[in-house]
Parts: C-alpha cells; structure tokens; sequence
C-alpha cells in the first residue's frame, strides 16, 4: 500500500494531487548520479493531468501537409505545416549521412536558460518530416505516423505491423481494417474499438476473440452474432438469443444492414439499448494492483491507459507494451526507468525525452537513436557524452551536467518536461486537443492570471507550465527560413506570459471534379459508380470535403458497407466519444456498494458495477 507523504497544488490548474513513498522512491532512482553525488528529480509540481496535457502539446499524430522538402525541394508529406519556420527534411534525407546534426551544435552559457538555449538547437536542427519507416520496412505507407512494418496502410499513426488499412490509431499485428481504434492481432473489422484476437467484425467494443459479427459490446469466443452484449462461447445470435444457423442469416437479410438508413437506426437503437445496461466498472484482463482502465497483463500499473504487458508503472496515458519501473510516459514499448518521456522505446533511464530509441541516461533530448549518456541532444545517433549536439569526453560530460543540472535548479527547469510553447506544432494540431480541447484563442483560465505580478521565483515556475500567447511562427510564402535562430519563448517583463501555440493553416480543398453532400450519396454500396473516387464528399458535420481512394472503396465494396458520411477526423472523435474520457473517479458499485475507482464519474447516469457484481450479471 502506498502512502501518501505530500499533498500539493498544481501551479497550473491548482487542484491538489498526492505524492507517495513510492512515487519518491521512482523519482530517487531516475536521478541522475555525477562523482558521487546525486542530483535529485524532485515531485512534480504539475498535477498528472496537466503533465500529460503538456506532454501530449508535443505529438501530433493526425494532421498531415503537403510540403517541400527544405533540402531538396521535392513534394513530400509531413505532420509540420509548411508555413512554419522550420526546415523539414523528407524522411530518407533526414536519415542520410549528407547532413550532421553535430554541425547545429551549441556551447553551454548559463546567463540564459537552458531551456532557451535547447530551443535555439530545436528551432536550427532540420525536423524530419514524418516518423516511419516507409522504403525501410515499410511499403506504401507514406501517410502513416509513429509507424512500422506496414504494407499498403493509409492515415494510420501509433501502429506497427499492418496490411491494407486506412484511417486507424494504436495497432499491432492487424490487416485488411479501416476505422478503428485500438487493436491487437486481428483483422477485417470496421468501426472497432478495444478488440483483441477477432477477425471480420464491425461495430465491435471491448471484445476478444471474435468472428462474423456486427454491432456487439463485450463478447469474448463467439462467432456470427449481431446485436449482442455480454455473451461468451456463443454463435448465431441475435439480441442476446441463440438461434439456428438458418434462422439467423434470414433474419439478417431482414434486417438489411448493408442500407445506410438501416444502419443508421440500428446504431442507434443499439448505443441506446447498451446505455440502460450496466457498465463494468472498468477493462482489465489478467491485472494485479492496478488501476484505470483497458488494462493487459499487468501488475501494479496504477492511473494508467491501454497497457499491455507492464510492471511497476504510473501515470501512462495510452498504449505503451512490456514498460516497467516508469512513471508518466506517453506510448510505446519496452523501457525501463523512464520518466516524463514520449515514446522512449527500448530506453533505459530516458527522461524528458521526445522520441529516443534503444538509449540511456538520456535526459532532455529529441530523437536520440543508439545513444548513451546525453543531455539536451537533438537527433544523434550512436553516440555518448554529448550536450546540446557537441561532443565531450567522459570527463568533461561528467563536469558540465551537474553545472547545468543547478543551473537549471535556479531556473526552475530541472525536474519539469519542456514547456508547450516549445512544442513546434499548434496545441490544436496535436492530441492534447483530442483530450483537453482548448477554443482558440486564449481561452485557457491561465490568461486571467497573466496580470497578476510575478515574482522571480514564481516567474521560474510558471515558465514551466506555461505556453506560448504567440502563434504558432509562420513562414510567410515568399521568406526564405531565417538563419536566426529563433527562441520559442522568453518570459517577459509585461508578465504578458504566453500560453499556448495555436495554428491557424489549413490544408487547400482537394482538386476534384464535383463535391457532394452527404446526404445525396446512395444508401447502398451497388450503388457508388467508380466515379466517386474523382468526387469529394462534404461532410455532413463539418462540412469539410474528404475523398475516397480506391483501396477504401473496395474494402466497402467486399463488405458491402455503406460510404461513410463523414470526414475521417469526424469519425475519429466520434471513435473517440465511445471510449470514457481519461479521468479516474472514486464511486461504488450500484449493486454491492463496495468502493471502486473507475471511469465513470459519479455523477453519471450509466449503472456502474464492480467485478464480481459485473460478472454475476454476465455469466
Ligand atoms: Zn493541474
Ligand atoms: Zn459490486
């Protein structure tokens, strides 16, 4: 049992959240240890919601341009707008030995902020235009973020492993899909979320081992089922009843599931009739000790988020696999000791840290691969002891961290993960606007404390939480990428403190013969001419235009599903409204009354059980 030691106050939203032994313990052991000493990562000073908010202002997963590369000036794809002022280098490039990002090195100066001077080097170093491995091991995966192994995959991010599939986040081992959300070792589904093992199914929730379903929630070993909650080992079923093969398909034809409208209706019907059923307080299989929820085999995982496999982990926000001893890190495999870090794969003591791969005792760094021993590096590769790009020896890394290390103790930086003004993207570019939308501009509660006099020391701490009143900075069309290296923000004088970055570009129209609305696309998928893969849709939300491309269209034609009626960012929120939001309440369970912590705020209507409770209901 953890025992709380401290309670404190968020210096951003000023909610109190609890430190622990064990928590003090985990920050201990990720401090770093020069000559003996050892330099103290001390409890954070933001709540864990307002970290992973800061965090996720660095990741953006979704939104994709058409850009120039700035080396050679050939077309390419790239999450970074290419109005910002930055150099994008297509990915081939950016991993070429015909640039050094050692050339981009600075020298230490301890009059400025460490901060200020590690924005300097991420503001010169060429950015790379999207994260996979497209032409490596990857084929036809262009539009693809944080992505591996892929084969013909189309707008898919956070994911490795996958065949023929569009428009999908946080997969592994999956083929022939389009439209879902979280998936391990399956395929042919659409518009699943939280499934694992299951194949040909659509409409699916929270459901394992699967086949030839349509519209369930929470099935495990059943085949040819539509309509279903809660069943287990069951086939031909339809609103929870079993039935004889023969029965089953001519009801199925009845129902016409193929007609958009009748589709439509029984969706509907369907979220409505689940809504009155009790809920299981929260989704975990094969768990000890661990909280929040969509859990795998893991053992003392607490206030975490789709996790397979962990040991010994806190405060994970989304799919990470095999992590252990690590606190506050958002996606991805293997690591060990790690702390406030995005994506540190394969790492071992990687803190504050953006994207280094297979490296140790790494802190404050970006793209780091192969690398030991580094210290505010931007993209470098099997090397050591090196601090802001430039080489040391052993010697003199170990002599200057610390230095830099009590530098920043002065300025209120060390222990706190970079602020969201130094992100180069615009908080509503990134998914930190998926799960803490902010409407622009400067709506966030910070701005009424902009005026309020600072003290210096307050002054060193709100940097830390604060974000960039600034827009994002856009290149205008005709300037050349300035050779000054820009500072992403300097607290000033006029306490005008920034908040957050904001991009305002939007990608031009596709180039089409016609657009259509919505609505006056057949109901049926025998209906579509191949036409429509020169038309744009407007969706019937937002309005915005979106195309079908020709690997879509037959994956609706061999299912014969509908076309969508919807942008793709559209589905994916409404993907996203299924699953509860990211918040860990204290409640009882609706029928044994026993404390549980779950998802569900108390306040909400739905029926809540624990497990036992849930279980008796199921079987
Ligand atoms: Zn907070
Ligand atoms: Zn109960």
């Amino acid at each position: 049992m953890e025992k709380v030691i401290e309670t404190k106050t968020c210096k951003h939203c000023s909610i109190s959240f609890d430190i622990t032994d064990k928590d003090m313990e985990f920050y201990e052991k990720v401090s770093p240890t020069f000559w003996w000493k050892k330099y103290s990562i001390s409890s954070p000073t933001l709540c864990p919601d307002c970290r992973q908010q800061r965090r996720a202002s660095f990741r953006n997963e979704r939104k994709f341009y058409s850009r120039k590369c700035d080396y050679s000036g050939k077309d390419i794809i790239s999450n970074f707008s290419p109005d910002k002022n930055l150099k994008v280098y297509a990915h081939d490039v950016w991993l070429s030995d015909t640039w050094n990002a050692m050339d981009y090195s600075l020298d230490v100066y301890f009059d400025v902020s460490f901060f200020s001077q590690y924005s300097q080097l991420s503001n010169s170093v060429p950015k790379v235009s999207m994260i996979n491995d497209n032409g490596i091991n990857s084929i036809n995966s262009e539009y693809c973020y944080n992505f591996s192994y892929g084969k013909n995959v189309y707008m898919v991010t956070t994911a490795w492993h996958v065949e023929d599939s569009m428009y999908s986040q946080y997969w592994a081992y999956y083929k022939d899909s389009i439209d879902c959300i979280s998936i391990w070792n399956s395929g042919h589904l659409y518009e699943c979320t939280n499934v694992l093992e299951s194949y040909n199914c659509q409409f699916l929730q929270n459901s394992t081992d699967c086949s030839d379903c349509v519209f369930w929630i929470d099935l495990k070993w059943c085949k040819h089922c539509f309509w279903c909650v809660w069943l287990r080992n069951k086939k031909y079923c339809i609103f929870n009843k079993e039935l004889t093969k023969d029965t089953f398909l001519k009801e199925m034809q009845q129902y016409n599931i193929w007609n958009y409208k009748n589709l439509l209706a029984i969706k509907d019907k369907f979220f409505l009739f689940y809504f009155h059923l009790p809920k299981l307080y929260s989704f975990q299989t094969n768990c000890i000790h661990s909280t929040w929820n969509y859990l795998n085999n893991c053992k003392n995982v607490t206030e975490s988020f789709d996790i397979f496999n962990g040991e010994n982990c806190k405060y994970y926000w989304w799919w990470s696999d095999e992590p252990i001893n690590s606190y506050d890190i958002l996606i991805w495999w293997k690591h060990e000791l790690c702390y406030e870090s995005i994506v540190p794969d394969l790492a071992y003591k990687s803190c504050f840290t953006d994207y280094c791969f297979n490296s140790s005792d790494i802190f404050y760094s970006e793209h780091c691969y192969s690398c030991q021993s580094c210290f505010g590096c931007i993209w470098l590769r099997n090397t050591s002891y090196c601090i802001l790009n430039k080489q040391y020896t052993k010697e003199e890394y170990e002599t200057l961290v610390p230095k830099i290390i009590e530098h920043m103790m002065t300025t209120w930086e060390w222990g706190e993960f970079f602020p969201s003004s130094m992100s180069p993207f615009g908080y509503n570019e990134t998914v930190a606007q998926e799960y803490y939308p902010l409407t622009p501009p400067l709506s966030h509660s910070l701005k009424k404390d902009l005026t309020l006099p600072l003290s210096c020391k307050e002054r060193g701490q709100e940097w830390m939480f604060q974000f960039s009143l600034s827009p994002v900075i856009a290149r205008k069309d005709d300037e050349a990428i300035s050779e000054d290296h820009h500072v992403a923000d300097t607290p000033r004088d006029d306490h005008t403190w920034p908040v957050f970055n904001w991009s305002t570009y939007e990608s031009p129209p596709p180039k089409v013969d016609k657009i259509i609305p919505a609505d006056k696309l057949p109901q049926n998928i025998e209906d579509i001419p191949d036409d429509i893969l020169n038309w744009a849709i407007e969706c019937e939300v937002t309005k915005k235009p979106f195309r079908i491309i020709k690997q879509e269209l037959e994956f609706y034609r061999k299912h014969k599903l509908p076309i969508p009626r919807r942008h793709p960012d559209q589905r994916h929120l409404d993907r996203m409204q299924l699953r509860n939001p990211r918040k860990l309440y204290e409640r009882t369970c609706d029928k044994c009354h026993k404390p549980i912590q779950t998802t569900y705020a108390p306040d909400r209507p739905e029926i809540v059980y624990c497990q036992t409770c849930y279980e008796k209901e199921v079987y």
